[in-house]
């Protein structure tokens, strides 16, 4: 069976991967010029990679540990500490860590919280701890559930002080979908909880060994095309083709490299574009469709990501570090935390700049200069005195519509990756699968999407013969 897929993204290149697995043809056509849509990188005119955001791996991704392992490339992935660490914007330049003990959860999950005494007061953990014992027990009946409030309105429903988001959650909300606890759906927080409580390896956080799509895009490529599947670069869908009775009768493919348009049939096809592109390119016979009219409540959420080289080391610590500073998410030091950009005397921070919604028309300088005052209060003495740390350069890379926005009542808008349309199927981090937006989200959805149209392939095959 022949399957067009428009984008290679992580969802669209898992999807490809999973149809050749099962004998079929994908033919996936990507709009730009660079694989992997949101995990895309470029080199600069040094050589220095720069990504779309900084990426983090977690233990508990089965699906895409399984996609590695499947491709060969588990040596990729470098595991951190089983540790979360925070910075203490009380007192500049230190740090509080949440250790995992190597024992079986929940247990090591409580003994992180409960051995942590610079954040939450022992009032604190307990209330918090009874809060979470419905999510523990009910599972995704009672998560999804809870999509009808924000996270705040969560903690103050299970009488948690307000003191709580201060210290943990506000940097675990930004972390999560670059937006602040206010504006987020409980059920966002209390997936990644459950998932890291309920698992022993759960929070375990890995980065790749590179930039992801040399180390991980290019080796889904490879296997695809090793198996008689095609992707194109530099071919933007440009509309669907309907037939008399709405189902996809083409792709109309604009090939960038060659100034020219093209039609593309296929047996099935599937929109692997992020949600925002793809309700722009919904023929107006569909839109009246529930799957389809519902895709107006899901919204890209804006993000930056920073780029910083300095001319000296500014931390030795291997891992994820949570800023809790106003304007920053997560940092790394890359220099440190990945191989490929490794650099034993000079640091790297990638930094992740949200909530972005007021600074993401501002200018690259602008935005650099307010990181760099949030990083006096990070690094306060490397700034300071004759021996001050200089930046050499920097990047900046804006996502005005990055994931979509996950606020209470988005989940009812999620699609299927099987839609209305008989020969038409969705693949993408915001289609419906219980891993929300993230790369495990994209490359699930993707596994979903095969095994759907896998199925319709095998009804049809039936009914035939
Ligand atoms: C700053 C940032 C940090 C993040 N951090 C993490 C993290 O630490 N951990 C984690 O799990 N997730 C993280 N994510 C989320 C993760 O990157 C996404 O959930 C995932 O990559 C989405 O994959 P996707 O395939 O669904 O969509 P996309 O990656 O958006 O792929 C869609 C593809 O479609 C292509 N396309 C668009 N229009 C067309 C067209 N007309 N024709 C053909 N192709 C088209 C695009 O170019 C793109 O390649 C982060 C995201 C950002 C932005």
């Amino acid at each position: 069976m022949r399957v067009v897929i428009a984008g290679a993204g992580l969802a669209g290149l898992s999807c490809a991967k999973y149809l050749v697995d099962k004998g079929h043809i994908p033919i996936v056509l990507e709009a730009r010029d660079v694989l992997g849509g949101k995990v895309a990188a470029w080199k600069d005119e040094d050589g220095d990679w720069y990504e779309t955001g900084l990426h983090i791996f977690f233990g508990a991704y089965p699906n895409m540990l399984q996609l590695f392992k499947e491709l060969d490339i588990e040596d990729r992935l470098q595991w951190k500490s089983h540790s979360m660490i925070f910075n203490q914007p009380s007192e500049p330049g230190t740090y509080s860590r949440f250790d995992f003990p190597d024992i079986p959860a929940p247990v090591n999950g409580v003994s992180a919280i409960l051995s942590n005494n610079d954040m939450l007061s022992w009032n604190e953990k307990i209330l918090f701890g009874l809060g979470l014992v419905p999510a523990m027990l009910r599972g995704q009946k009672y998560l999804d559930k809870c999509d009808t409030k924000s996270w705040s309105d969560w903690l103050k429903e299970h009488n948690i002080p307000e003191r709580v988001n201060d210290e943990v959650f506000i940097a675990m909300s930004k972390a999560l979908n670059f937006i602040g606890p206010d504006e987020i759906s409980s059920t966002v927080l209390l997936t990644a909880l459950n998932r890291f409580l309920q698992e022993k390896n759960g929070s375990k956080m890995a980065f790749l060994d590179g930039a992801p799509p040399e180390r991980l895009c290019q080796p889904m490529v490879d296997y695809i095309t090793a198996r008689g599947g095609e992707v194109h670069m530099n071919s933007p869908l440009r509309q669907i083709n309907l037939n008399e009775d709405s189902t996809v009768k083409s792709f109309t493919i604009a090939s960038l490299d060659k100034n020219e348009k093209k039609e593309l049939s296929a047996d099935a096809y599937v929109s692997a574009m992020p949600v925002d592109l793809f309700k722009l390119m919904i023929p107006k016979q569909w839109k009246g469709l529930d799957a389809f009219s519902k895709l107006d409540g899901l919204n890209g959420v804006p993000v930056i990501n920073i780029h910083l080289w300095f001319d000296k080391k500014l931390t030795d610590i291997d891992h994820l570090l949570f800023s809790r500073s106003p304007l920053l998410s997560v940092y790394a030091d890359m220099s440190i935390t990945c191989k490929e950009y490794e650099d034993p005397n000079r640091s790297m921070l990638e930094l992740v700049f949200a909530p972005a919604k007021d600074w993401i028309n501002r200018s690259d300088q602008d935005i650099v200069d307010a990181t760099m005052e949030e990083l006096k209060k990070l690094f306060p003495t490397h700034f300071m005195g004759d021996d001050k740390t200089k930046l050499r350069k920097f990047k900046i890379v804006k996502t005005p519509r990055s994931v979509y926005k996950a606020v209470p009542g988005c989940q009812d808008f999620r699609p299927s990756q099987k839609s209305p349309i008989k020969n038409f199927f969705l693949a993408g981090d915001y289609t419906m699968q219980k891993y929300l937006a993230s790369m495990e989200g994209a490359v699930l959805s993707g596994k979903l999407c095969a095994e759907s149209i896998n199925k319709q392939y095998s009804k049809t095959i039936q009914n035939v013969s």
